[in-house]
């Protein structure tokens, strides 16, 4: 689903991804772990695009992001075309960025309306499929700041599923969270990869790796230190930078 080569992106001066190879399988999930500023971020920005990269090659359902190869060229796509690539790749970021004056259905229905030219009936009926498939079918015509942060999150996730993604990128998406509200967002997630979703989740929870990922992936410093099945790695980690950020975070 998702195939990663040799990826490069710099900042000004700062590389930021030295090269990363990474291939996440159709229905997998990949839990990438590591420091702040370690380029986490931005691999999952420059997997739909929001960042180019500077050299390798990065495919989703077998198609190059951003490009199209001709005669052994890149060339960089229309921006209609952009869109389309985007619009099967979701993302579910720390911070929540619904809509303030629009109520959780109203949220949830935007895409699909807008982009996707769903009829409202439609949409309405789907945003509370949604709903209810994150726990929140009593919370439809609640405004975001009526809602808690775990309540936010989910109504995120479930306004990202509505425009039917094939692959699920989530940022930290409990990092911003109350201690308390993690797992329910966990759990809507952990409800997700169970359905078959593809998913690429940068998170500090070693107990969601561990019990979630198929894959886990350390990085640091712009490059993959180690990778392998979550369990394995998270019981007998190999390098000592492993080691010190797990003694960090659990
Ligand atoms: P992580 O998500 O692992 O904390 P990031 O991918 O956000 O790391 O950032 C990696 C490095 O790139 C950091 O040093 C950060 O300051 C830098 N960086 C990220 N985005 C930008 C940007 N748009 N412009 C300049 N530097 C950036
Ligand atoms: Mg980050």
């Amino acid at each position: 689903m998702v195939r990663i080569r040799s990826v490069r992106k710099r900042f000004g001066s700062l590389e930021v991804l030295k090269g990363i190879d990474l291939d996440v399988p159709a229905g997998e999930v990949v839990c990438v772990v590591g420091p702040s500023g370690s380029g986490k971020s931005t691999l999952l920005r420059c997997v739909n695009r929001l960042e180019s990269i500077d050299s390798g090659r990065i495919w989703v359902n077998g198609e190059l992001m951003g490009y199209t190869e001709r005669d052994g060229r890149l060339h960089t796509l229309r921006p209609h075309e952009l869109s389309r690539q985007r619009r099967g790749i979701g993302m579910v970021f720390q911070r929540f960025h619904l809509f303030p004056h629009r109520t959780a259905i109203e949220n949830v229905m935007e895409g699909p309306v807008t982009v996707l030219r769903t009829s409202t009936a439609q949409a309405r009926r789907q945003a509370k499929e949604l709903l209810d498939r994150v726990g929140l079918a009593d919370r439809g015509h609640h405004y975001p700041a009526q809602l808690s942060g775990g309540q936010q999150q989910r109504v995120a996730i479930a306004r990202s599923l509505a425009m039917r993604p094939s692959l699920m990128l989530f940022d930290e998406p409990t990092s911003a969270l109350d201690p308390e509200l993690v797992q329910e967002v966990l759990a809507v997630m952990r409800d997700l990869a169970a359905t078959g979703m593809t998913m690429m989740v940068v998170t500090h929870e070693m107990n969601f790796a561990r019990e979630v990922g198929d894959q886990l992936v350390f990085m640091d410093d712009g490059v993959i230190v180690e990778r392998g099945d979550p369990r394995e790695v998270l019981a007998a980690p190999r390098h000592e930078r492993l080691r010190a950020f797990l003694g960090q975070v659990q």
